[in-house]
């Protein structure tokens, strides 16, 4: 009986130690806590990127010990911390955050904490981290390099542009119908570069938070009709009927930027004409709402087929059923309107059936407060 006694004492020994090996050899950082969110374990890496020692840590309520901010420089509320979600919500939580050094020093990290169940109970949580310095440095260099080459090829363009124009118009003599083909080809062309930069710079902007928003109360009808008018004419080209239609009584005013708002608009609306065969209708309606406006725009066009309706607001995604008969599009689009409806903070999602048509949702928020920059 003793000798199994010391045996399972040995056993469990080295099964502790392993544990302990496995832990601290995690190639990030890793914390460990017990299910009130207080340190149980700390690995090498973990130590180093928050430059503490463990004995500073351990038995520490990791929330209080280790603050975690936001992107505004702001502490992150407790309810708001992803340890917090991950207890409450039972899952793994992934997310980017700023945690305070022990030399005061803010850093960005990118961490997944998930939580440990027993019989579906959290007993604690793992924490895994990386320091992501380095990947926000490259980041920020390549947001720069794109703002940079965008504004330098406007100005070529836009003389590109004036010159073709001066010819179509016969300011430079008389031209050919063949020329003048060909001089509204290359107008065309300089139109869809120009939508690409300004597409590309403002991608940069949301993504290094400097988009600016000037925000003040307006319809949303208006706006729509507005961008309706300017989209009117690629939708006769391809027959396709465009109505806007105001539902229900209350009001559509809500404070938001006139510019981003008509440019998300008019990303949807012009998706719905160009993946609808000829002959086809888009819709769009505005309803004013008691806490949010609805916009909807639906297509009887060509769907999304279900496969891709995961992807839709991904950076470059396009779906094999469009790429096939549609060869201009770059997928940059709804990425765009995504990040510029988060900081609206409207929402956006979709229905859609291949073959069928595709009919794309957004609210906007009556009672809000954004930030002007
Ligand atoms: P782009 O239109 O430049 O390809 P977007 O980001 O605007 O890029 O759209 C991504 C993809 O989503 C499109 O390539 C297309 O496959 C699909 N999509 C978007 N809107 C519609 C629509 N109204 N009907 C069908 N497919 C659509």
């Amino acid at each position: 009986m003793a000798i199994n006694k010391d045996t399972a004492i040995v056993q469990a020994e080295e099964q502790r130690a392993q544990a302990e090996a496995l832990f601290n050899s995690i190639g990030e950082g890793a914390i460990a806590t017990d299910e009130f969110g207080r340190i149980t374990r700390i690995n090498p890496i973990a130590l180093s990127i928050l430059g503490y020692k463990e004995s500073e840590l351990l038995g520490e309520w990791f929330p209080k010990k280790i603050v975690a901010l936001n992107e505004q420089d702001v502490a992150i509320n407790l309810i708001d911390r992803p340890i917090t979600k991950a207890f409450l919500s039972g899952r793994s939580v992934t997310e980017k955050v700023f945690y305070r050094k022990r030399d005061g020093q803010k850093l960005p990290v990118m961490l997944t904490v998930s939580p440990i169940l027993l019989a579906d109970r959290p007993i604690g949580a793992i924490e895994v981290f990386r320091d992501i310095t380095l990947e926000e440095e490259i980041d920020r260099m390549k947001s720069e390099f794109i703002s940079l080459a965008s504004h330098q090829l406007r100005t070529p363009l836009s003389a590109i542009k004036t010159y073709s124009h001066m010819l179509v118009d016969g300011y430079m003599g008389d031209v050919t119908t063949a020329q003048k083909k060909s001089l509204r080809t290359i107008i065309g062309a300089t139109n869809r570069m120009n939508e690409l930069i300004s597409t590309l710079l403002n991608i940069t902007r949301i993504e290094s938070g400097t988009i600016v928003i000037n925000a003040r109360m307006l319809r949303i009808d208006r706006a729509a009709e507005e961008v309706i008018k300017e989209l009117n004419l690629a939708a006769s080209e391809k027959n396709i009927t465009l109505s806007l239609t105001q539902s229900g009584k209350l009001a559509t005013s809500v404070k938001t930027d006139n510019l981003i708002l008509k440019e998300i608009i008019s990303n949807l609306i012009s998706n719905a004409i160009k993946y609808t065969t000829e002959g086809g209708a888009v819709d769009v309606i505005v309803r004013g709402r008691n806490k949010d406006v609805l916009v909807t725009v639906a297509d009887n066009g060509w769907g999304i087929p279900k496969d891709a309706h995961d992807q839709v607001f991904s950076k470059f995604f396009r779906a094999q059923n469009t790429v096939k008969r549609e060869t201009t599009g770059t997928g940059l689009g709804l990425y765009l309107v995504k990040g510029l409806l988060e900081r609206l903070n409207g929402n956006i999602w979709f229905e859609s059936e291949e073959g069928k048509g595709t009919t794309f949702f957004f609210t906007l928020p009556k009672e809000q407060r954004l930030r002007n920059n």
